[in-house]
C-alpha cells in the first residue's frame, strides 16, 4: 500500500517525542501501519477517536494526532462503546494489549465482539505484561517463561483471534510486526468493515518476552514470527494448521446486524408505539 511521508505526517504528533518504547519494540510498527491506513482512507484526523487502556501498547494514542483517550485498565472498549453511541459518525478505534483486553478486560472484550458494535479493535499481542516487567498474560503460552513463571508457565493460552471469532466478531484478522506490508491492509479492511473488527498483531517485546524465551533481540523475535506464520489463504479448505504455526491474514468476515443501528431502530419502534 503506497504512501508518502506527507500523507502520514498528518496523523503524527512530533511534539510528544521521544516515545517511551524500548529499542526493538513492535509498537511503533503498528502505529505506522495504523497511520498508513488512515492516510489510505484520507480520513480527517478530527473525525477519528483512538481509545486505549493501560500498558505499553496503550501508550500509542499519545503519539497520534487525532482525538485520543487513555483510559483505565481493560476498559478501553466500554469507553469506546460510549463514544460510538454519542458520536456514531466518528471513526472509533481501540488499541489494546493481550493483558489489557483479555485478562482484566476479558469480559468487556467478549461482549463487544458479541454485540457487533462498529469499532475496530487492534490488539497488540506481545504475549506478556510488558509495562510491569514481564508477568504471564493470557497469551503467554504453556511452557513459556516470564518474570512470574521462572520454571515455565503452566497456563494454557487463549487463541485471541479464535476467542474473538467465537464471541461473534464479524471481522477477524491476524498478522505480525514482521509482516509490515500486510498490517495496513488488514487494518484498513477493519476500518471499512461495518461491525466489530478485530485485528490481532503479534508484536516483539525483546525486553521481556524475548529475554525470558531465548529471543533477546528484535531480529531474533522477527525471525521467529517469520518462521511460525502461515498464510491462512494458502490453507486448503479443512486443512489443519501445522503444529507450532500461527495463521495470518484475513481469518473471517461476515455481514451481520450492527449494534448501534439495531439500537436506533429499537428506539424508533418504541417511540412510534408510544405516539
Ligand atoms: Fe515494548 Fe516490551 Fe519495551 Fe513494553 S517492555 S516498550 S512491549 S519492548
Ligand atoms: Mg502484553
Amino acid at each position: 500500500m503506497p504512501f508518502t511521508v506527507k500523507e502520514v505526517e498528518r496523523y503524527y504528533d512530533p511534539k510528544v517525542m521521544p516515545h517511551i518504547w524500548c529499542a526493538g519494540c513492535g509498537n511503533g510498527i503498528v502505529m505506522m501501519a495504523i497511520m498508513r491506513a488512515f492516510a489510505a482512507l484520507i480520513w480527517d484526523p478530527n473525525d477519528i477517536v483512538l481509545v486505549s487502556g493501560i500498558g505499553c501498547s496503550s501508550r500509542l494514542p499519545f503519539y497520534v494526532n487525532v482525538n485520543t483517550l487513555h483510559t483505565t485498565h481493560g476498559r478501553a472498549l466500554p469507553f469506546a462503546t460510549g463514544i460510538k453511541f454519542a458520536k456514531p459518525d466518528f471513526h472509533t478505534l481501540v488499541v489494546t494489549g493481550d493483558g489489557d483486553a483479555t485478562a482484566i478486560g476479558g469480559n468487556h472484550f467478549i461482549h463487544a465482539c458479541r454485540r457487533n458494535i462498529d469499532i475496530t479493535c487492534i490488539l497488540i499481542n506481545n504475549q506478556i505484561y510488558g509495562m510491569t516487567s514481564g508477568q504471564v498474560s493470557p497469551a503467554t503460552g504453556y511452557g513459556k517463561f516470564a518474570s512470574s513463571a521462572p520454571y515455565g508457565s503452566v497456563e494454557h493460552s487463549f487463541d485471541l483471534s479464535g476467542l474473538a471469532l467465537a464471541a461473534g466478531a464479524s471481522y477477524v484478522a491476524r498478522s505480525t510486526v514482521y509482516h509490515v506490508e500486510m498490517l495496513p491492509k488488514l487494518i484498513k479492511g477493519g476500518f471499512e468493515h461495518k461491525g466489530f473488527a478485530f485485528i490481532e498483531i503479534l508484536s516483539s517485546c525483546p525486553t521481556y518476552f524475548g529475554k525470558f524465551n531465548k529471543l533477546a533481540t528484535a531480529v531474533e523475535m522477527f525471525n521467529w514470527y517469520k518462521e511460525i506464520a502461515i498464510r491462512f489463504d494458502k490453507l486448503k479448505p479443512g486443512e489443519a494448521v501445522p503444529e507450532g504455526k500461527v495463521t495470518i491474514g484475513l481469518l473471517h468476515q461476515e455481514e451481520k446486524p450492527e449494534y448501534i443501528d439495531q439500537y436506533d431502530k429499537m428506539v424508533q419502534k418504541a417511540q412510534s408505539q408510544s405516539n
